[in-house]
């Protein structure tokens, strides 16, 4: 039998979640993949599971428009998700959660820390055209100085179950979204998707054992915070939001929580801003007539996200006294780079002095990453990755999935560019290696077919600041997401990951 564990359990106050201790001790399923060997015996069972587990996510609202019509919600399609929940160690899933607050604290420092920023990210902004725009706008509001005085930190810390070198699994982590971080809406939905299937298949105990787990319930208090200390209440929250809104419904689950504590929510795009925004002389932000307190970008993260307008609008955002979440220097703490630098031994206790065992919990996550900056070490590791490509992924300064490569690929890209100053625009990584289970990937109009499957989880994590007094520090709720293996890179929206739900073992 397991110790008893943790169990998460809505709680009041703040937190949607708490910790909190249950006397049930987690019986079924000793291994990791193990849970459901049974079960997945019996297709036919698994064909009539599919068919509710359809319906379920219709019912409960694990939606997405169509890629033929991201703009209307006519016809709308189920978001894809797994066909059985994927087991998680319960001591990783709860060393998670425990680490999330202090990943809050850290991502504030490094946004306050002008000095890091610039020296982190000098040699990455010489090359990488991106960046450097995003860090100019940084430099251009410090040097006209902030209006902005209260700051709302949403992130997402996404991890894999690494069994490499390790047995047992580690926890590490792959990177931190410290903007526009998804899916804390539809994340809410899918245990009661998953407990019907459960069910379904004859296995009532398990399902009652799923947590429940609100993200969007953490994220719309977070943004409700910063709404109330700015101050105006006949100001809005302004989505700023894509031209393409296919990922609508997990956004509408954040705006209708905010819309029944009687917060106003508008959703904008940057051309609208572009057009209707402007700032008075204290430098409010009003955009088509509307005062806006608190600015949420669920865009903006990709360099496809901006024209030369976007960017104008971008830049009018960030001189606001608006709360931008995040602020352009917690989107700059995000980069690829500064998770790289974080690793260096003694950074992490430079930026969090005199929080000894949050540096500790922090650094355990931590795969080995490795700079590429001009110079000795940069040598050695690329020359280490190019005769061991297998053992790396190769990373440039991206969001959104589909951009790190591995393998052979990353051999000839390193081999390409190993002698440019170019390779300063990637990080290299160790590559994490979860134990494979199997599971089957629902999507819409997809035969169903059981496929090999590793997990990312990722924490939710919801902070508020004001001035240099941090107000609230939460973890806000969890993300599964499931693909399989023969796809090395790539997220829920890009077509390669799926929805799931935790079964702690
Ligand atoms: P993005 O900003 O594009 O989401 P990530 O760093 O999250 O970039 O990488 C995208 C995907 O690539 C992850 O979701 C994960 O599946 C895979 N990946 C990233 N880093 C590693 C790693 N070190 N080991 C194994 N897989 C990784
Ligand atoms: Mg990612």
């Amino acid at each position: 039998m397991l110790p008893i564990g943790w169990l998460l359990e809505a709680g009041p106050g703040y937190c949607p979640i708490a910790l909190k201790k249950a006397g049930q001790p987690a019986s079924a399923g000793s291994s990791m993949a193990g849970p459901w060997d049974v079960v997945l015996r019996d297709e036919a069972a698994l064909r009539q599971a599919a068919v509710v587990a359809m319906d379920a996510a219709l019912l409960e609202g694990v939606l997405m428009r169509t890629d033929a019509e991201p703009n209307a919600s006519e016809v709308v399609s189920c978001a894809p998700f797994t066909l059985l929940p994927s087991a998680v160690p319960r001591a990783l899933f709860e060393q998670a959660y425990a680490v999330q607050r202090d990943f809050n604290l850290l991502v504030d420092a490094i946004s306050r820390d002008k000095e890091f920023l610039e020296r982190t990210l000098a040699s990455t902004i010489k090359v990488d055209e991106f960046t450097a725009r995003l860090f100019r706008i940084h430099q251009q509001v410090l040097e006209e100085g902030l209006a902005q005085s209260v700051f709302l930190g949403i992130n997402r810390s996404d991890y894999m179950f690494d069994c490499g070198a390790a047995s047992p699994p580690a926890l590490k982590q792959i990177e931190i979204n410290t903007i526009a971080a998804s899916f804390g809406g539809l994340a809410s939905r899918t245990a009661a998707v998953h407990g019907r299937v459960l069910r379904v298949l004859g296995k009532p105990e398990e399902a009652a054992r799923l947590l429940p787990n609100d993200p969007a319930q953490g994220l719309a208090m977070g943004i409700a915070k910063a709404w109330e200390l700015y101050g105006s209440p006949s100001a809005a929250v302004m989505f700023l939001v894509e031209e393409a809104q296919r990922n609508i419904f997990d956004q509408r689950c954040v705006e209708n929580k905010l819309w029944d504590r009687n917060i106003r929510v508008i959703r904008r795009r940057f051309r609208d801003v572009y057009e209707q925004g402007s700032l008075d002389d204290s430098r409010r932000l009003y955009v088509g007539g509307q005062e806006v307190a608190v600015v949420y970008y669920r865009e903006g993260y990709v360099p496809s996200n901006y024209d030369q307008q976007n960017w104008e609008a971008r830049l009018l955002l960030e001189r606001s006294r608006a709360v931008k979440c995040p602020d352009i220097a917690t989107q700059l703490a995000g980069t690829k780079k500064v998770q790289q630098e974080l690793s260096r031994p003694g950074m992490l206790e430079k930026l969090l002095p005199g929080h000894a065992e949050a540096v500790r919990r922090i650094r355990a996550t931590f795969a080995g990453l490795y700079s590429l900056d001009v110079g000795e070490e940069g040598d050695r590791i690329a020359a280490t990755a190019i005769a061991n490509p297998e053992r790396f992924v190769l990373k440039p300064q991206r969001e959104g999935g589909g951009n790190n490569l591995y393998g052979e690929e990353l051999k000839q890209v390193l081999e390409r560019i190993k002698d440019s100053p170019e390779r300063t625009s990637y990080i290299l990584m160790d590559k994490i290696e979860p134990q494979p289970a199997v599971n089957y990937l629902l999507r819409a109009r997809s035969p169903l077919k059981a496929s090999k499957c590793i997990s990312e989880l990722g924490i939710f994590g919801v902070y508020v600041r004001q001035g240099t007094e941090l107000v609230l520090n939460e973890a806000a709720g969890h993300l599964l997401r499931t693909k399989a293996v023969e796809h090395a890179d790539g997220g829920v929206v890009a077509g390669v990951a799926v929805l799931d739900t935790p079964y702690l073992v």
